[in-house]
């Protein structure tokens, strides 16, 4: 069998490992540091991101290359893309790491994000928040993730706690949507172009981390999927895109808003393990191998994903004995406030 590498050693690619054990396929993992892919790994690479030499021996050891984290740095991935297919390609991931880059990509595609305005400067804050007004959220251009690398500006007063929280790094300020419900699209597009997307989730968020993801999502997201999804689906062609693609949405009372891409499998896509008929890593392997996607339909009424941060993971004794509840825990060992520790999916057929 073929060999998919994978760079990063997470949760997702724990999840991305096991599928493609399932598919019969091995997993090649290069990370700065072991992690939860390890332990369904059959060779682990330990090397920096963006060490050259490391990621070329890497990319000539596999047949295929993918990446299950954002924040590395695209041009020694691009580079290898000589050697091995890198898939979803470079290009791909340069936008969706890159907040002005990807909110330009897709409103060039029609679609509609938040107002937004670069902010390199002290001086570039204070013409944005003349221009968006508050409430707003700065958001550092690259590296966040978990709302980390945010912060949110009540009034013009908090400028200067807002500048000092992201260290002055280049960033984007943008005016804050009123949301009652936030959603995503998860999509996989294959090598031949052909595409198929879940269900959208309704994901909640606590203190700027998903919480949980619930499908069928209630009326106002329901409205808003089909335009949601052919702008993710235009994206995807755009950038000729193969893997799973997800994009982040608010269900604003206009329609959609954009928030963010992410270039890979997504926690508001782990229902789908044991909530559709093929699960988003499993699409992901079938789409980089060049094999025919798999069916996304919901496999009973309800499906519930709960994630378990922190101190959560405790409760893992009594999520195990509970019938019907698939528990999902990353080994990760030592629990820490805002650390993704696993997750929990309850499928209901009421
Ligand atoms: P992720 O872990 O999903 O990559 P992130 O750190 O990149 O998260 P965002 O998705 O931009 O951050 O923001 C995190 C959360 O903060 C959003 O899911 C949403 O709940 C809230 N949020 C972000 N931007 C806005 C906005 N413009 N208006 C209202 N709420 C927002
Ligand atoms: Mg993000
Ligand atoms: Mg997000």
């Amino acid at each position: 069998g073929s060999t998919i590498g994978i760079i990063g050693a997470g949760q997702l690619g724990r999840m991305l490992g096991v599928a493609a054990a399932q598919l019969g396929y091995r997993i090649h993992v290069l990370a700065p540091a072991p992690g939860p892919a390890c332990d369904v790994n059959n060779a682990f690479t330990q090397a920096a991101y963006d060490d050259p030499q490391a990621l070329a021996t890497f990319a000539q050891s596999v047949d295929v290359v993918t990446y299950e984290f954002e924040n590395i740095e695209a041009a020694p991935i691009a580079a290898i893309a000589d050697i091995m297919p890198v898939r979803p390609s470079a290009r791909a991931l340069t936008i969706a790491q890159n907040r002005v880059e990807e909110k330009s990509f897709v409103e060039n595609l029609g679609g509609r994000a938040a107002p937004w305005r670069e902010v390199n400067s002290r001086t570039d804050l204070d013409t944005a928040i003349a221009e968006l007004g508050t409430p707003a959220i700065l958001k550092t251009v690259r590296f966040g993730y978990d709302g980390k690398g945010q912060a949110r500006l009540h009034s013009a007063d908090d400028a200067d706690a807002a500048w000092d929280a992201i260290k002055g790094s280049p960033a984007i300020l943008e005016a804050f949507v009123p949301f009652e419900h936030e959603f995503s699209i998860v999509l996989a597009r294959g090598m031949d172009g052909a595409m198929v997307s879940y269900p959208p989730p309704h994901n909640e968020h606590k203190d700027g981390i998903l919480a949980r993801s619930t499908v069928p999502a209630p009326a106002p997201v329901a409205a808003q999927w089909t335009e949601a999804a052919a702008l993710a689906g235009r994206v995807a062609d755009a950038l000729d895109y193969v893997g799973v693609l997800t994009l982040e949405f608010f269900a604003g009372k206009d329609g959609p808003v954009f928030n963010e891409m992410a270039p890979r499998v997504h926690n508001s896509g782990h229902w789908t393990i044991e909530g559709a008929v093929t699960s988003q890593f499993e699409n992901h392997v079938r789409a980089i191998c060049g094999l025919p996607l798999g069916e996304t339909a919901v496999t009973g009424n309800h499906v519930e994903m709960e994630n378990l941060i922190g101190e959560d993971a405790r409760r893992w004794p009594e999520l195990v004995a509970e019938a019907e509840a698939h528990l999902h825990l990353y080994g990760k060992g030592e629990i820490r406030p805002g650390r993704k520790m696993g997750h929990v999916t309850r499928v209901r057929r009421d």
